[in-house]
């Protein structure tokens, strides 16, 4: 396979994969069949355990070093406020865009609400309030480091590598060989990420094979208009709205992003998790797309964290579906208080697949929907999540250009 780029492979693996995925979907149980999902769990496995196993020690580097490097150059406030300005801008606008999609097609009424009723039976939601949350939530920010490392804590690891930052710059001269530890630690396991991608092709097969050919894809024909909505409204944030911010603000069209961020596009599709994408993300920021090293190392870990307009605008539709399936009218104020709990719940959401529906009973309690319903979401949200996951990552990029050419203007 020499002759082709590790992007045209990893390509043809996620369309090999899609289709072989496919083609075995509805076939019946033979010794082959069996030997191709053992085979596909194991190989997608081992490749998300890989991406896993260096997500910590890059995150750490990364983001010390990062914050290291822009404090060095008196430019942390700014890249600050721009960095969070832009996320919250961008899943804005994503919610935004699910709130009137929703309003408009009203995907939900006069839907069968006796299967609404069947899957809820015997289904019993954790209840998360929006206090209980936010003390979850910041209590969860601060831990042992150790532990945080241990137990691949992104978001602790994260705060406690910017605490790690601006110590290094304010012992200035003192620290200069832990920051040039880190530095070249850095280094050493963003080599580590270029040899894992290798595997990519084969890995990013190996996952689609597994998630078409098991997925009971009937569900998505009897939610199909919900299914629309929200892979109709992704898509134009994906396609149309990022694209477009992009544009007018660095001038980088849609087709040299595209080249650039499409091997973490569609690492992110395939594994559904922005966490496990993330060394993947950093490298096609750095090196395809050419974001310096201090702001990509800040920008797109944090990202990968909290900026979630994929998985905003999911919680947004998916309050405004199960409103409509139980005849429930949400009123202006009852969407605004959906807009903002959307927000905070995809923030607070990991990187990790299906993590959107963990926060999203938050979205529905705070107007007061049952949050049972998500049981009848619970089936298809593999599929959707796949692509939820891949603007997730690239709002990330694209929030790294954004940022990087809005701090160069002043
Ligand atoms: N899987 C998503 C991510 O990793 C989170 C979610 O929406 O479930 O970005």
């Amino acid at each position: 396979m020499r002759w082709l780029s590790l992007n045209g492979q990893i390509f043809t693996g996620a369309v090999l994969g899609l289709l072989i995925g496919w083609g075995m979907a509805g076939a019946p149980d033979t010794a082959l069949r069996n030997g191709i999902l053992y085979t596909s769990d194991i190989v997608g496995g081992v490749f998300i355990d890989l991406l896993k196993m260096i997500l910590i020690p890059l995150v750490f580097t990364s983001i010390a070093v990062g914050v290291a490097n822009l404090q060095a150059h008196k430019q942390i406030h700014r890249v600050w406020l721009t960095t969070l300005g832009f996320f919250v801008f961008s899943m804005g606008l994503a919610i935004l865009l699910a709130l009137i999609a929703s309003n408009v097609f009203k995907p939900g009424a006069g839907l069968d609400i006796a299967m609404f009723r069947d899957a809820m039976q015997g289904f019993q939601a954790k209840q998360l309030s929006l206090s209980e949350f936010l003390a979850h939530f910041l209590h969860g920010l601060f831990m042992n480091p150790v532990a945080a490392l241990a137990d691949g804590n992104v978001l602790a690891v994260l705060i406690f590598a910017l605490v790690v930052g601006i110590a290094l710059v304010v012992g200035g001269d003192r620290y200069r060989n832990i920051l040039l530890l880190l530095q070249e630690l850095l280094e050493m396991v963003l080599r580590i990420v270029g040899w894992i991608m290798r595997l990519a092709p084969l890995g990013i097969a190996a996952l689609l094979i597994k998630l078409i050919a098991t997925q009971d894809t009937a569900v998505l024909d009897s939610l199909g208009k919900f299914v629309a909505v929200v892979v109709g409204s992704t898509l134009v944030h994906g396609i149309v709205v990022l694209p477009m911010i992009l544009y007018l603000v660095t001038g980088v069209g849609p087709l040299r992003f595209w080249r650039g961020a499409r091997e973490a596009l569609v690492t992110a599709f395939a594994t559904s998790s922005s966490s496990a994408t993330l060394p993947v993300t950093l490298r096609c920021a750095e090196q395809h797309l050419h974001v310096k090293r201090e702001v990509a190392g800040f920008v797109i870990p944090l990202g990968a964290t909290i900026n979630m307009d994929g998985t905003a605008l999911y919680e947004a539709a998916a309050a405004l579906f199960v409103a409509h399936l139980t005849g429930i009218e949400l009123n202006l104020a009852q969407q605004l208080i959906v807009f903002f709990t959307a927000m905070i719940a995809s923030m607070g959401a990991p990187g990790i697949p299906s993590a959107g529906m963990v926060t999203m009973v938050m979205v529905l309690q705070s107007v007061g929907l049952p949050a049972e319903a998500i049981a009848i979401l619970l089936p298809m949200d593999r599929l959707l999540d796949t692509l939820r996951t891949a603007v997730n990552v690239e709002g990330d990029m694209v929030g790294s250009l954004v940022v990087q050419k809005l701090i160069s203007r002043s």
